[in-house]
């Protein structure tokens, strides 16, 4: 088995107790079947009835059987006075559930070979994918870095899932390269997505269909109009929706109440303070010219990084064919999207532009609680919050892709 990496993959080393967050703080924290028979029995000085820390689901199945609950401070209840875990400290890191185990990492394993990458959930994945131009470049076994990669391999796969691979290494070579924008690299990317199938009928066609969409997409203006606008009716929905999102939840998890206050404050700033739209929009347009746009030409990696590092982690898309699983790409764009917007208010508000630490920490924090724009079906799919999709289709009804783009370009 190949194990293929990111480059900043390699580098990471758990900050453990001098983490400013923890992996546990505000983060739901799904149990195995396994783990809780085990956890029924563990017996850890200072904390009682265990096995009532353990939330059954309603839908238990075998990787998601219950949950742990949090304290009121949104720690988990096992976290020490130490910030370290009293379950591995106690019984070693073999007792750990596969989500605490794992965290950050997210392993994507196809028959003969695997892909790791990390979430930025975690602030120190965050920093390292984010920081540094080169963190994306592919290692195989953390050695040998290389141009190409394959996921698959022909003889046992599907063609669907060869199809697949072809698409994954053509959009790591489009958002590694500079010279052509980042917009114009996910639009061909979901070009191949929406061809995968009538593709892999024919592969042969690959070389050609790609070479098709590259020449007709790599260079035109995606958004070849000012788009303030769209950006403020964003903003005011994703306001409204999370005033019904505190109103059914006690929103008591500090990172859930630090991305809501965020989300408040870059309202009130680009939106709220304005009392005619227009004044907000022109606004607007002027804080992403004057500082957003004059950072991302000088920082135009950080988006690329950004989403290579959600499409890689989510590769799976790329080799199971069902269609559902698209809707990972599309909820990257949308926490682009809020991300963004959180960072123009905070350029509006302090008359400046953004900072590498700024975007890593907004980004991080947007990751960290995301599940407040989504939720999970009985299956375990993530879903879009229904007002988040009504504003969409206002955009256009047909492409989820297209609205999302149109919002955040
Ligand atoms: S959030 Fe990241 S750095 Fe912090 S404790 Fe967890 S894995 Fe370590």
């Amino acid at each position: 088995m190949v194990n293929y990496s990111p480059q900043y993959v390699n580098k990471f080393s758990c900050l453990g107790s001098k983490c400013p967050e923890t992996c546990c703080h505000g983060m739901t924290i799904d149990i195995d079947k396994e783990t809780h028979s085990k956890y029924q029995k563990i017996k850890i000085e200072g904390i009682t009835n265990i096995p009532n820390l353990l939330q059954k689901k309603d839908n238990p199945t075998e990787k998601h059987f219950s949950s742990i609950k949090s304290r009121k401070d949104g720690y988990c209840s096992f976290l020490g006075n130490d910030g370290l875990c009293s379950i591995q400290k106690k019984y070693g890191e073999d007792f750990l559930s596969h989500t605490c185990y794992t965290f950050p990492r997210k392993n994507i394993n196809f028959k003969e070979n695997k892909l790791v990458t990390l979430s930025v959930s975690c602030p120190e994945a965050a920093r390292l994918c984010l920081s540094n131009k080169n963190s994306m470049e592919i290692y195989e076994d953390k050695f040998y870095k290389k141009k190409k990669f394959n996921l698959v391999s022909e003889k046992f796969e599907t063609p669907f899932a060869n199809t697949g691979n072809l698409i994954i290494n053509k959009v790591y070579q489009l958002l590694q390269n500079e010279k052509i924008s980042y917009l114009n690299s996910l639009v061909i990317f979901n070009k191949l997505l929406e061809e995968q199938l009538n593709i892999s009928q024919n592969s042969k066609q690959f070389d050609e269909i790609y070479k098709f969409f590259y020449e007709n997409f790599c260079d035109i203006d995606i958004i070849a109009f000012d788009n303030s606008n769209l950006k403020i009716l964003f903003l005011t929905d994703i306001f409204n929706i999370i005033d019904q999102i505190k109103l059914k939840h006690t929103c008591s998890n500090f990172y859930t109440q630090k991305l809501i206050s965020l989300i408040e404050n870059s309202y009130l700033e680009l939106v709220g303070r304005f009392d005619n739209i227009d004044y907000a929009i022109e606004n607007l347009k002027k804080i992403n010219q004057e500082y957003f746009c004059r950072f991302e030409q000088k920082n135009n990696h950080i988006f690329r990084n950004f989403f290579l590092n959600e499409i890689l982690g989510y590769a799976h898309i790329l080799t199971n064919p069902n269609s559902f699983l698209k809707y990972n790409f599309y909820m990257s764009i949308f926490l682009a999207t809020v991300s963004k917007i959180i960072l123009l208010g905070i350029c509006s508000k302090e008359n400046r532009e953004p900072t590498l630490e700024d975007f890593v920490n907004i980004i991080n924090s947007v990751e960290r609680s995301n599940q407040i724009f989504f939720h999970h079906d009985k299956n375990f799919k993530m879903l879009f919050n229904i007002d988040i999709l009504k504003f969409y289709d206002k955009i256009d009804k047909k492409s989820l892709f297209n609205s999302s783009l149109l919002v955040f370009g």
